[in-house]
């Protein structure tokens, strides 16, 4: 058998990481073409040269000077920005992980999409961003799509070889965050420090921040619509603060089916990669007695409201999706960076959905280029949001 060749768009963040891992035990059954990143110029050389790629490719222009010197000396080939990028996103491999973060993967995915390679998917906003375009597109090119993200990824198990007529409802967990048991009013004063600490899974701050808001799980319910072709009251979540059931399926006839395991992301991506076989060894193993108990609650709406609104965007669709994601995007890195209160972040959200709807912005988009188009608008139009903010304050 020879090996699998395998591109790693955003090879430096968490998913690269475990990615890397799952790929560096099976040096037999995986061979690396690519890796990319934003500007970490040596996490980047550093992750060529262990994995024994051929190329590597920085997003940042202004990081190729760095990435070319510490490659200097072996016959990886270097380049930069963004044509650079989709470019090797389009070069034939087996498979291509796409593990950047945001709407910034959506073209560098799309371009591997368009060249024909298989896709193991982390990077949701392909899905939120561009959904029915980006879904038109693995169609009409005859991709196969797998899902990285856990509770999709557990979805897509409990389904192969399943009538799915049966199915009534699919259920994906949410750990619930940092401040599941928080009161509303201290709510306000959570710090980035605070958001950032996840009780159960170790993942990139973007979606760290996303799992504390809930604003994760309803991009989640988005994703699976799509990924699975699913009418939106056909899809559920329960907080599940264990981590270890990540899915359910409920039959017909009142059988429930979960798919457990261990939070640990190497399980969900170990499965793209040795789809359809199964992976022959588990990075880490569940032990149920160990966790003892396993809890389920429904989410708090009015302390959350960050998946009420994900759920009416999945509703309303169109570009509803595009500029949640977006007004999210823009608000979860002002949080990031300062200035803005963790209860702000729906808030930035919701009044940048009700001014694109007031501009006539929320119908299409019909292409990924006009998806693309309207999430450059909605960034704009949620930076003004912020600005409102940031003056009302001082
Ligand atoms: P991360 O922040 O740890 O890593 C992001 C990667 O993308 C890095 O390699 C970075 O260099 C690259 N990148 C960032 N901005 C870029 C840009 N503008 N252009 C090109 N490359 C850029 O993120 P992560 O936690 O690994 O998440 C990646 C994706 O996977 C996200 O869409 C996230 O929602 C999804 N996901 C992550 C986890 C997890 O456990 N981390 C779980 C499920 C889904
Ligand atoms: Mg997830």
């Amino acid at each position: 058998m020879s090996a699998r060749l395998i591109t790693i768009l955003g090879a430096t963040g968490s998913i690269g990481d475990s990615a890397a891992d799952i790929i560096a035990r099976d040096r037999d059954r995986f061979a690396v073409h690519a890796v990319t990143a934003n500007g970490n110029a040596a996490a980047l050389a550093e992750r060529a040269v262990t994995l024994g790629a051929k190329k590597a490719v920085v997003a940042d222009e202004q990081a190729l000077p760095a990435l070319r010197e510490a490659l200097a000396g072996t016959s990886i080939v270097t380049s930069a920005g963004e044509a650079a990028l989709e470019e090797t996103a389009a070069d034939p491999v087996d498979m291509v992980i796409s593990a950047i973060v945001g709407a910034a993967g959506v073209r560098p995915t799309a371009a591997a999409v368009r060249a024909g390679n298989d896709i193991a998917l982390a990077n949701k906003e392909c899905l939120i961003c561009a959904g029915d375009a980006f879904m038109k597109l693995v169609r009409d090119n005859g991709v196969r799509l797998l899902p990285v993200d856990s509770e999709h990824n557990a979805l897509f198990q409990l389904m192969e070889g399943r009538n799915i007529g049966d199915i009534v409802t699919y259920t994906i967990t949410a750990s619930g965050g940092p401040f599941r048991t928080w009161p509303a009013d201290r709510l306000a004063t959570a710090t980035r420090k605070e958001a950032l600490a996840h009780p159960t899974w170790s993942m990139g701050d973007k979606v760290t921040i996303d799992s504390a808001t809930l604003m994760n799980k309803g991009l989640e319910l988005i994703e699976a619509m799509h990924l699975f072709a699913l009418p939106p009251e056909k899809l559920d979540v329960l907080v599940h603060p264990q981590s270890v059931v990540h899915a359910m399926a409920t039959f017909v006839d009142g059988s429930v089916h979960a798919e457990m395991g261990a939070p640990d992301m190497r399980r969900p991506i170990a499965y793209c990669l040795y789809w359809p076989d199964r992976c022959g060894w588990a990075a880490t193993r569940l032990d149920l007695a160990a966790v003892a108990e396993l809890t389920f609650e429904h989410p708090d709406p009015e302390r959350f409201p960050a998946l009420r609104l994900a759920r009416e965007a999945m509703q309303k669709r169109d570009g509803a999706p595009t500029v949640l994601n977006a007004a999210n995007e823009v608000a979860v890195d002002a949080f990031l960076r300062g200035g803005l209160g963790f209860t702000h972040l729906p808030a930035i959200v919701e009044q940048t959905i009700a001014e694109a709807d007031s501009r006539g912005l929320l119908s299409g988009p019909a292409s990924i280029d006009d998806a693309l188009e309207l999430d450059r608008q909605s960034r704009i139009i949620a930076n003004g949001e912020l600005e409102k903010r940031f003056a009302a304050a001082s």
